[in-house]
């Protein structure tokens, strides 16, 4: 079975066509560099270049894997959460493909795509914890088989990756300011300033960044702006961030233990994943419980086409296609 699969919630623009049993015949992910003059992403500039960039490696990819659209047998794409606009874009138009082929169309929930990208590479067994840390979403998962997932706790205001990329900005540095931060935290002491760690005190497992990003501001209004501070705010900011996820991913690890659930795995999944500091400090708290961290491919982390291929082919068939779906910016699982 051949799955073309479609992804614009946010300011990637990418597909793929993906076999069944797992081959990937092509995969294309364009990161939209118009957003990269404002510091941040624009909704309608990342519409308007989905539409201009889709069409495009639509025909890459079918020239590149050597298939003809009438071959494929489902059309999928991603229907929410998102950007509204981008998601109309790129369901829109993997709804006509699959209309002009006369094939099913399937909506899938970009959640779902993220929590089963690690299940492409890796064998899971349930139940099973994942840590989703992306720009967009910071949320805990309990994924006890794949009909039933619950969310065990959130962040509350911005998401780790957003909380990131505002630093970033802040200390003047590239956009997305993720991966700057991590570069430029390897030259500095993570000891050197202390940041609070918000909800830590608070029994539940949700998160807040938004106050850390306000404690960063402030510091940085006091002081002088060199290198080396922009070094150390970002080693102190990174240690902070990872010590405020570990410390929830442990609360929720001991939670199950309390309820006599034994987890085999815990995934993490999300553009964050790709962070090595963050993963070496989750991989200390799940060596201490003997439980495996699994992580998916690298060019599944961050937002990508393969995990909605992936996604659409672990867990639906055509008995789900729905060309009716409304895309919906605050789809939930
Ligand atoms: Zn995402």
């Amino acid at each position: 079975m051949l799955v073309f699969a479609v992804e614009t919630s946010c300011d990637e623009t990418s597909v793929c066509i993906m076999k069944s049993n797992k081959t990937i015949l092509s995969h294309i992910i364009y990161s939209q560099e118009i957003h990269k003059k404002h510091g941040g992403i624009v909704p309608e500039l990342a519409s308007r270049a989905h539409l201009e960039i889709l069409q495009k490696i639509t025909k890459t990819a079918f020239k590149k894997s050597k298939i003809n659209p009438k071959d494929i047998d489902i059309y999928t794409a991603t229907c929410g959460p998102g950007l509204i606009g981008a998601l109309l874009v790129g369901s829109t138009f993997a709804k006509a493909l699959s209309i002009g082929a006369n094939k099913p169309f399937i909506p899938i929930n970009h959640l779902e795509g993220h929590l089963f990208s690690s299940s492409f590479n890796n064998k899971i067994s349930f139940p099973h914890l994942s840590l989703l840390i992306t720009g967009g979403h910071t949320q805990i998962y309990i994924i006890k088989n794949k009909e039933k997932i619950k969310l065990l706790g959130e962040t509350i205001d911005d998401a780790v990756g957003e909380a990131f990329d505002k630093v970033g900005k802040l200390l003047g540095l590239k956009y997305p300011g993720g991966k700057e931060i991590e570069i430029k935290a390897k030259k500095g002491d993570e000891n050197y300033f202390k940041l609070p760690l918000p909800l830590i005190d608070k029994s539940n497992l949700n998160f807040s960044f938004s106050g850390l990003k306000t404690s960063v501001n402030l510091i940085i209004k006091k002081n002088k702006i060199d290198n080396d501070f922009v070094n150390n705010m970002s080693a102190s900011f990174q240690k902070c961030v990872s010590e405020i996820l570990c410390f929830k991913i442990e609360r929720a690890i001991k939670n199950l233990i309390n309820e006599k659930i034994k987890l085999s795995s815990i995934s993490v999944v999300g553009g964050v994943a790709n962070n090595n500091y963050i993963k070496s400090k989750l991989l200390n708290i799940t060596n201490k419980y003997k439980i495996k961290l699994i992580l998916p491919p690298k060019e599944m982390l961050s937002d990508n086409a393969a995990m909605i291929a992936w996604a659409c082919i672990y867990k639906y068939n055509k008995k789900n296609a729905n060309i009716d779906f409304k895309p919906n910016p605050r789809l939930t699982i």
